[in-house]
């Protein structure tokens, strides 16, 4: 089969949610707009200031994500944050490191959860920020505890994607590793989409192993002492 022409790739980018919604039916928020995102339905953009056709240009209005992974600016470096690819289509305009899009359906997410140490780090070293922090995520409507395995798999069952846990904290992205599969992600989920829409099991192959190469670099990077890349 020959490859889709380019203008049938969808744009992908990098966002964040919080894990918000009841225990039994967890759900993806804006941390933004505290609004869920729809499961098997596209979120749509909606404007507060009153454009017609959000993104308006000249507005802050539209759904947002980033090219890159270590461009992801996070509220709180907490325990319950979800961060993902999401296809965005529709009217999309370029943004700040990104684009605001129309509508936008998650491809793939993540959990974050804090290693004990990164905790115990912020508490120490700056512990009125960490309390501030912490009831700014929680007034976002954020979870105090890292949602548990049970909990990611109902989020994967709701919304059909797949969900993984990784351990680190955001603001430390810019780690080569994590950037570089982070990105390689990002690509395969934009080009093998139209492939896996039409049931190709080589381009959902594919995704799978960025997936999991991608975790694996978030797990090498937490281990003090990594394994040489082979790839
Ligand atoms: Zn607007």
């Amino acid at each position: 089969m020959g490859e889709a022409p380019d203008a049938a790739i969808p744009v992908v980018g990098w966002r964040l949610w919080l894990l918000g919604g009841e225990r039994s039916a967890p759900g993806l928020v804006s941390p933004a707009v505290t609004a869920i995102w729809p499961p098997r339905a596209a979120m749509t953009a909606a404007c507060a200031r009153g454009c017609a056709e959000p993104p308006g240009w000249g507005c802050a209005c539209g759904l947002y994500a980033t090219a890159g992974l270590e461009r992801l600016l996070v509220p709180y470096s907490g325990d319950g944050a979800i961060f993902g690819c999401v296809a965005l289509w529709g009217r999309v305009v370029e943004a700040d490191d990104g684009w605001r899009a129309e509508h936008a359906y998650p491809l793939a997410l993540l959990a974050l959860r804090r290693r004990p140490l990164d905790q115990a780090l912020e508490q120490y070293l700056s512990p009125g920020l960490a309390r501030v922090r912490r009831t700014r995520w929680l007034a976002r409507g954020g979870r105090a505890e890292p949602p548990d395995d049970t909990t990611l798999r109902v989020l994967g069952d709701r919304y059909g994607v797949p969900v993984h846990a990784v351990t680190g904290v955001l603001p430390r992205l810019p780690d080569r590793r994590v950037a570089h599969r982070a990105a390689a992600l990002r690509d395969e989920a934009a080009r093998g989409l139209p492939h896996r829409r039409l049931g190709d099991g080589h381009a959902r192959h594919r995704f799978t192993r960025a997936i999991e190469d991608l975790v694996a670099a978030f797990e090498g990077w937490s281990d003090p002492d990594p394994p040489p890349v082979t790839a």
